[in-house]
């Protein structure tokens, strides 16, 4: 077979979301995957519609994801251009070219297609009035993923408005052709329109391109389609929020499409190998933010010390908040400490301003209920008191110095660890939740340790 050339469409309509994030990387992986050619075109017909500024969310989030496109806007090509608006002489001779075998006439105004078949005029219930039935047989569209799929156009249907803009079945269809593209690849909602595209393809004398209407991505509770509108939809909050776009296009190949083997964290590369038809599946797949956080949380974690710092420091740079300044201005050997013993902690570097922000403070908020609670039980001013004095002397150099001092502590006062954990705990960062308290210890070093337990036991 000749070389796939499939095609990423987007309607520069609205801010770029994970379900049009979704398409483009399945377009992009069957293209990686065949060593095929990924197009990316611009439906901008609807001029009242579109904006600039969307268009730069989808060529930045794109880019960002890592999904280079082969042809398009930018980087040219063989059939360009490739954003709709600027492609009126091409419509107009493929509208000459149905007007010239007879399919396409003008009434009211408007362009129509012109199917084949006897018609009768019939009146519609539904519409309230009489309408041109044509009796036509149904378009076939062997699908990919739907299987067989048979629909029936008996109307005419319009291909240019009354105010001379081109309609969305007719430009799609005549890019598909002008394009060359193999295979259409695109969200279930469009199977609808799909036997008006099979019309289309076939007046022109073209063999349509194999369709694979991939299922719907379902919002996070309850039924229906997720949304531009939906909590966690957009793609460009995870890039501000500092998500890593390798675990995004991770998470986003997996909804709706799965390998054989039910693995799910993967290298790009074995995506691709992978990557298939047969692994789509039929039923919608349902958006879940925590199995997108956790893929992140797997992501950060393999970065190396110096990967994970680099990001980090970038992430603050970009957040530019007055917590983050003070992260930035502190010695960056305590800095970089401070952000490797969080690495294992966060599920995003989003999380790390707040996380981290005791150790940049002196004076950092102490959480009132947890004070409580831990103050409230056993005598906690007594056990830090006592590892005030162990830790006084000790090896401040190791994790381990660190905590076979408190063991020893323990042993020698016939606790446990855990009864020096929680309120040690409190006295460093005010709060129940961190990284390993050792670490803390160390990173923190002994004279801020013994300064805060004094602050706490005040
Ligand atoms: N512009 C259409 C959309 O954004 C593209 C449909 C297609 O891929 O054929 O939904």
């Amino acid at each position: 077979m000749s070389q796939v050339r499939v095609r990423f469409a987007p309607s520069p309509t609205g801010f770029f979301h994970i379900g049009s994030a979704r398409t483009a990387l399945f377009n992009w992986l069957y293209a990686r995957h065949t060593g095929g050619v990924f197009v990316l075109r611009i439906e901008d017909t609807d001029q009242a519609r579109n904006s600039e500024e969307f268009l730069n969310v989808i060529y930045d989030s794109l880019t960002w994801l890592g999904m280079t496109w082969d042809e398009g806007p930018k980087v040219g090509g063989n059939y360009g251009p490739y954003r709709q608006s600027e492609r009126g002489p091409i419509y107009k001779e493929y509208l000459q070219k149905l007007i010239d075998a007879g399919r396409a006439y003008e009434k009211d105004g408007a362009v129509w297609f012109k199917l084949l078949g006897d018609r009768s005029e019939v009146y519609d219930d539904h519409r309230q009035k009489t309408v041109t039935k044509v009796a036509n047989t149904p378009a076939v569209i062997d699908d990919q993923i739907r299987g067989r799929v048979e629909r029936l156009e008996d109307e005419d249907f319009v291909i240019f408005r009354s105010d001379g803009n081109p309609v969305f079945h007719f430009v799609n269809v005549v890019d598909d052709i002008a394009m060359k593209i193999t295979h259409v690849i695109r969200g279930e909602d469009h199977l609808s329109n799909t036997s008006k595209h099979v019309e289309l393809f076939k007046a022109f004398g073209v063999q349509p391109p194999v369709f694979a209407h991939i299922p719907l991505i379902l919002k996070q509770n309850g039924p229906g389609k997720m949304s531009k509108r939906d909590q966690g939809a957009l793609i460009e909050e995870y890039q501000k929020r500092g998500y890593l776009p390798e675990a995004l296009v991770n998470f986003l190949s997996l909804l709706g499409w799965s390998p054989k083997d039910d693995r799910e964290k993967m290298p790009i590369a074995d995506i691709i190998a992978l990557f298939d038809f047969p692994g789509i599946n039929q039923s919608n797949a349902r958006f879940d933010d925590k199995k997108l956080a956790h893929m992140n949380m797997a992501y950060l974690l393999e970065l190396t010390a110096d990967v994970f710092v680099v990001q980090a420091r970038a992430y603050y740079e970009k957040l530019g908040t007055p917590v983050a300044a003070v992260a930035l201005a502190a010695d960056p050997v305590y800095f970089r400490e401070v952000l490797l013993i969080s690495q294992p902690k966060i599920k995003g570097l989003e999380e790390l301003p707040a996380y981290t922000a005791y150790f940049f403070a002196e004076d950092f908020a102490i959480d009132a209920k947890v004070r409580d609670k831990v103050m409230g039980k056993g005598d906690p001013k007594a056990r830090l008191a006592e590892l005030a004095e162990a830790l006084a002397t000790a090896d401040f150099s190791s994790d381990t110095a660190i905590e076979e001092t408190i063991k020893a502590l323990a042993t020698a006062k016939g606790l446990g660890f855990g009864d020096y954990q929680s309120v040690a705990r409190l006295a460093v960062s005010g709060t129940n939740v961190g990284p390993s308290l050792t670490s803390m210890f160390r990173v923190l070093g002994r004279e801020r340790v013994l300064a805060s337990f004094a602050r706490l036991a005040a």
